[in-house]
């Protein structure tokens, strides 16, 4: 009989909880009403959207106007970063190699349109974006520092209780992508001082196409999409009802699980870090290798091997689903700019296994076992 498939791939995407889909479903069917339309069908979406934004800023410690519904992680990055430019007059902009291409590519077209001046933090020997230095700077210009949370490549975290009140006292404007974090980790947003704040559902077993941006309310915010009243008129665009519904929902049950779901996963991830260590004593981790970083993620480069070119098609053949890079760009074997940046060497294969709640013990020892298959 065929061995059912082993999905190590979350930071890519996660798998819709069939709960989730449950919630999302009258909303695809019964209740199709437009949320901008005054009739009794408009009105019931309408109701859906403004409970779920209300039950995901309870959950975050914010307030519902200072969520902004958008299509993903993507969409938040780009306007964040964008209106801070158009909006808040921002001129430069302060960001790291590692980040997220959504907010890399954004900050590169930004500063090649002549709008901002941007910078690139140096990083350390864990993929961190060497951030001390931000505190003791002046900032003579309006300026937007814009860093990851936890990194979806290597789960390298920035210690951001640390750094954003600091910002925020010296008028800088702190934008972190949290697609990795939101509803992976205890948060409560408006104690740490973010100024705006990227996630998306699909990262925690939400639907795809859905995610919000936090914008703190002292920040003047500036429509990027345009043509429409909807997300206060910053955000034009027929409002994904169900999708929205369904992330609400992922939320609650994440944060309703969230210590359980740690435990298990952070079970899961030392038992495969201890066999793959084992098995390849020559293999090292990638990132930050302590309690210290994102429990869902391990990066682990393996010993030179002459199949390196056709590793992640050989895992896939046995079943096994990882990822060389950040899955954005691929599930490909193109090269990824965080293990470049980190001057991890170019003939050692290197594979990135992430974890959800829905992974197994049997997922780990059925991966160790591919793994010696394919790489010895
Ligand atoms: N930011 C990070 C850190 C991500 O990991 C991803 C997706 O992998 C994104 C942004 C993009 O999110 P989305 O797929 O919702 O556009």
């Amino acid at each position: 009989m065929a061995q059912s498939r082993i999905y190590l791939d979350n930071a890519a995407t996660t798998p819709l909880d069939l709960a989730v889909l449950e919630v999302m479903m009258p909303f695809l069917t019964t209740y199709y009403g437009n949320p901008s339309s005054i009739h009794f069908a408009g009105r019931e979406a309408r109701a859906a959207i403004e409970r779920a934004r209300k039950s995901m800023a309870a959950l975050l410690h914010v307030s519902p106007s200072e969520i902004y519904f958008t299509s993903g992680g993507t969409e938040s990055d780009n306007m964040a970063l964008r209106m801070a430019v158009a909006g808040m007059g921002v001129k430069k902009l302060i960001t790291s190699s590692v980040e997220h291409h959504a907010v890399l590519h954004t900050a590169l077209d930004l500063a090649t349109e002549g709008k901002v001046i941007l910078e690139k933090l140096p990083i350390d020997a864990h993929g961190r974006p060497m951030w001390e230095d931000l505190t003791e700077r002046e900032y003579p210009e309006k300026t937007l520092v814009s860093l990851m949370h936890a990194n979806n490549e290597l789960g390298t975290m920035l210690p951001l209780k640390k750094l954003a009140p600091v910002l925020k006292e010296k008028g800088v404007i702190f934008h972190s992508d949290m697609v990795q974090t939101i509803a992976h980790l205890d948060l409560n947003l408006t104690e740490l001082e973010v100024g705006m704040a990227s996630a998306s559902a699909h990262k925690f077993h939400g639907p795809k196409g859905v995610g919000f941006l936090y914008v703190h309310p002292d920040l003047p915010m500036h429509a990027m999409v345009t043509g429409g009243a909807q997300e206060r008129n910053f955000r034009a665009g027929t409002e994904n009802v169900a999708g929205i519904v369904g992330m609400a929902c992922a939320l609650e049950i994440a944060c309703a699980n969230m210590q359980a779901d740690r435990k298990h996963i952070e079970g899961l991830k030392a038992a495969l870090r201890k066999g793959i260590l084992e098995a390849f004593p020559e293999a090292t981790i990638n990132g930050d290798d302590s309690e210290k970083a994102l429990y869902t993620i391990l990066n682990v480069s393996f010993p030179p091997s002459d199949k390196m070119e056709m590793l992640l098609f050989g895992l896939d053949i046995e079943g096994l689903a990882v990822s060389g890079g950040s899955a954005c760009t691929s599930g490909s074997l193109k090269g990824s700019h965080v293990l470049e940046a980190l001057d991890v060497a170019a003939d050692r294969p290197s594979i990135r296994f992430s974890f959800s709640r829905m992974n197994t013990e049997e997922d780990v020892l059925r991966t160790l076992d591919i793994l010696r298959r394919v790489l010895v």
